[in-house]
């Protein structure tokens, strides 16, 4: 066989053999080639579709993005090359080959689409649209991104009762004290503690004690209804509640309110010590004002002494310590 049509065999067989797809197009839109990875992954054969017009072919492809490409290889010389992230799966291919794939959307072949102009001398310019399948490294991506909301979120809830932890409290604290310098806005900050429950642990074993603060836990937070409210799981059996916007008269009535609440609940405590004979907490409160920005530490600081007054004067009540 002579050398030149020796080499032209050896690159049709390779054409043919390649993981990819690879489709020609002359200056008319006209396909002059169709590897079998198409033919494969297509329900086209390669009969089928040579010396027709590309885009009656593929009609949906007219005035898509891959339609400027193939101007802009054969008009303009220039490469285009389409990400997977921008243009999910343009050709209606499918991984496991047409005939075994669906026609449901979800089940096409997501694509990397290059589309390179050909310069041969002497003949009018073609264009040659390349296709991979990169199914796999977007499936990877999704899962990747999957675990990482999952990890996220995990750093940042507490494992016995599912709000958000110490972690997320010290984030979050940080961002409103900004934000409320930043707007003008007041701040407050409930420190709410279970009234003696050490002796409720001693009493009913600590099986028990766990889940009267899920209890607790989710009863408290499903009171918080803005979406900048943060109850947290500060300690053992403390829990802080972060409000923005919200002035110390606010949060005085927020407080007496989940007080009560904690109270409603009614979960039994033979051993309080004093005739009242159910699980009830104490809250104390502090709240930054617009005009008096404070660090964190001392907000803190200010709710802590606010619990310890509401404990020293009798448990089940709120107390404000003023700053
Ligand atoms: P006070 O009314 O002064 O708050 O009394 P108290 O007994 O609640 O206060 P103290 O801080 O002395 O005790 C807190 C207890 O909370 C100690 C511990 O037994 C219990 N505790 C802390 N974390 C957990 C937990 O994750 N599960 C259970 N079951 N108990 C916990
Ligand atoms: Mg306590
Ligand atoms: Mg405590």
């Amino acid at each position: 066989m002579p050398d030149a049509l020796h080499r032209l065999a050896l690159l049709e067989s390779i054409l043919g053999a390649v993981n990819l797809g690879a489709i020609v197009l002359d200056e008319q839109h006209r396909i002059v080639l169709w590897n079998s990875w198409m033919a494969h992954h297509s329900a086209r054969q390669a009969d089928a579709v040579l010396g027709q017009d590309f885009f009656a072919v593929f009609p949906e492809m007219r005035h898509k993005r891959i339609d400027s490409a193939i101007t802009q290889a054969l008009r303009d010389n220039f490469q285009s090359l389409l990400s997977q992230t921008l243009h999910k799966a343009p050709f209606a291919l499918y991984t496991h080959g047409a005939a075994t794939g669906g026609n449901d959307a979800e089940e096409r072949m997501q694509q990397a689409i290059a589309v390179t102009p050909i310069n041969l001398p002497g003949s009018p310019r073609h264009c040659l649209i390349q296709i991979n399948d990169v199914t796999i490294a977007v499936g990877r991506e999704k899962l990747l991104r999957e675990q990482t909301m999952v990890l996220r979120s995990q750093t940042f809830s507490d494992g016995l009762t599912g709000i958000a932890n110490r972690r997320h409290f010290d984030v979050a604290i940080e961002k409103e004290v900004r934000r409320a310098m930043r707007t003008s806005s007041p701040l407050s900050l409930l420190m709410i503690d279970i009234d003696h429950f050490k002796d409720y642990n001693d009493h009913y074993g600590h099986q028990q004690g766990d889940d009267c603060l899920i209890r607790v836990a989710a009863e408290l937070a499903a009171m918080l209804q803005r979406p900048t409210d943060l109850l947290a799981r500060y300690g053992g059996e403390e829990f802080a509640a972060i409000l923005p916007d919200t002035d110390a008269a606010q949060a005085l009535r927020m407080a007496e309110a989940i007080r009560q609440h904690a109270a409603d609940l009614r979960i039994p405590h033979a051993k309080t010590g004093n005739e009242v004979k159910h699980i009830t907490v104490s809250i104390g409160i502090a709240t930054q004002q617009p005009q008096q920005p404070l660090a964190i530490s001392a907000l803190i600081g200010a709710a802590d002494r606010a619990l310890y007054q509401a404990k020293g004067a009798g448990r089940n009540r709120v107390m404000a310590q003023p700053l």
